[in-house]
């Protein structure tokens, strides 16, 4: 519906000394596809914009929560195992930094932003999820406390964001013989995140997208897709340069999130799974 995007992981990157942090091999790949995870809805979201503004697009409701509606979609529509996975460690991201609110608890901006709060963006991913496929995520969205009477009407949660969605891009779909305004993708000098630039430049996720964009869509001017230290953890749409912008910063941070909160406590999960089953093994 949406034109698939395929994105495979490339994990056979070269030891890199500030992103190993003493981890295992498989530590180290854990953390990058995290974090390209994380990128990927990201980058979806951003686009998400960029489709808004270029395309002209009518938005009904919040465009914040809409994006994150297409990011998710797409993610969905892709529809393998590791694309569930993406958008599974997309919500650990968001539930990780709820969790990680400092203790003041919110304040008025946390309401009077643009962006739905951090744990409500994770359970509409978990919505949409259950929502497309009950068969294929009641289990997951169980286990991140989605209520069974929610995950049933989910469904038409999906049903509305898809078909939204359908509607308003498919007259910009870039049919045979179609020209398309291009996209440039570009690394701005990475500073002390040269690691961060070698990981987003051997995954290739900007090229993906932008590759992806130019196919699917009749873009009426170019666009630049940009890796820069921007000095805040953050990504952005910026109409007025016609630019996506992922920071180095962001990447670099959602890294040692996995690192230091995320990793330690799936190891300990798997950890007490595996001890269980041990001794289910012993009691047979
Ligand atoms: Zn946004």
């Amino acid at each position: 519906m949406f034109g698939r995007v395929i994105f495979a992981l490339a994990l056979t990157l070269g030891a890199s000394p500030a992103l190993a942090q003493n981890l295992t091999n498989a530590q180290r790949d854990g953390a990058i596809e995290f974090v390209l995870n994380n990128t990927r809805h990201t980058m979806l979201h951003e686009i998400g914009h960029l489709l808004v503004d270029q395309l002209d697009l009518p938005v009904l409701g919040r465009e914040e929560d809409a994006v994150d509606m297409l990011a998710t979609l797409l993610i969905l529509e892709a529809g393998t195992d590791a694309d569930f996975v993406a958008l599974q460690d997309t919500i650990d991201g968001w539930l990780q930094s709820e969790v990680t609110r400092p203790s003041r608890g919110y304040v008025n901006s946390d309401f009077y932003g643009a962006h739905s709060l951090d744990i409500q963006r994770s359970y509409a991913i978990a919505c949409l999820m259950v929502g497309s496929d009950y068969a294929e995520h009641t289990r997951y969205a169980t286990r991140v406390s989605l209520p069974i009477d929610r995950q049933q009407s989910c469904a038409e949660d999906y049903r509305v964001a898809e078909k939204g969605w359908r509607a308003v891009l498919d007259p910009h779909r870039r049919g045979p013989g179609m020209g398309s305004a291009p996209i440039t993708v570009r690394y701005d000098d990475s500073g002390d995140l040269q690691e961060i630039e070698d990981l987003l430049r051997q995954s290739r996720v900007l090229e993906t997208y932008a590759d992806w964009v130019s196919k699917s869509f009749v873009l009426p001017n170019t666009v630049t897709m940009t890796a820069e230290v921007c000095g805040e953890v953050n990504a952005f749409y910026v109409p007025s340069d016609r630019q996506v912008i992922l920071c180095y910063e962001w990447v670099d941070f959602f890294y040692d999130l996995y690192v230091e909160e995320i990793m330690p406590v799936r190891e300990h999960f798997a950890l007490m799974r595996k001890l269980k089953l041990d001794k289910l093994g012993r009691v047979e």
